[in-house]
């Protein structure tokens, strides 16, 4: 199988529907951080990481505290104090485990958009996945819509047109934004 087919089957398969049995009445529900660390300490803690992939992660925060779309601390994850996205039905797999998400924004008219930030040159099926639940949220209304922030440059055409392709696939589109 082509390795696209694979991300967009990767992303497909992420419903909650196909873990619990009971098959109705899965929604995705956004669980805030804690908020007890300051949003400029997370920012400048997530910068101040060896890895290149978290202080991208700061970077992209900046940018939209910088942009005012970023203002509260519950709205951003890091290690001490995450944001996650849980599924509202009891027992689900999602419900027990919830998946991180990197940070929320809120624009002038009150829209949130999930925000995940990915600094890879490539998708792999994990980021699938997690593409895939972030698009089930905003279908299911939870947020308004999906944006990926990625780094500028040539080097990330192959991560912009494999989110775009997988998003397509689930009829969905991503807004995409390189920082
Ligand atoms: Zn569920």
């Amino acid at each position: 199988m082509a390795k696209i087919d694979q991300l967009k089957l990767a992303a497909a398969t992420e419903k909650p529907t196909t873990v619990c049995p009971s098959g109705s009445g899965h929604t995705w529900v956004l669980v805030q951080a804690a908020g007890n660390k300051s949003l400029d300490d997370k920012i400048k803690d997530l910068k101040a990481s060896p890895k290149a992939g978290t202080q991208f992660e700061g970077a992209a925060a900046e940018h939209n505290k910088n942009d005012g779309t970023l203002k509260d601390s519950k709205d951003l994850s890091d290690d001490s104090d995450q944001l996650s996205w849980e599924c509202a039905f009891p027992g689900c797999n999602f419900k027990n485990n919830p998946r991180e998400g990197d940070h929320v924004t809120t624009d002038g008219a009150g829209k949130r958009q999930a925000v995940e930030v990915k600094a890879t040159t490539a998708l792999d099926e994990r980021s699938a996945r997690q593409l895939g639940r972030n698009l089930q949220a905003a279908s299911q209304g939870a947020v308004a819509g999906v944006t990926m922030k990625i780094p500028a440059g040539p080097q990330r055409s192959t991560l912009v047109s494999q989110i775009k392709q997988v998003a397509a696939s689930l009829g969905q589109a991503v807004q995409i934004i390189r920082v």
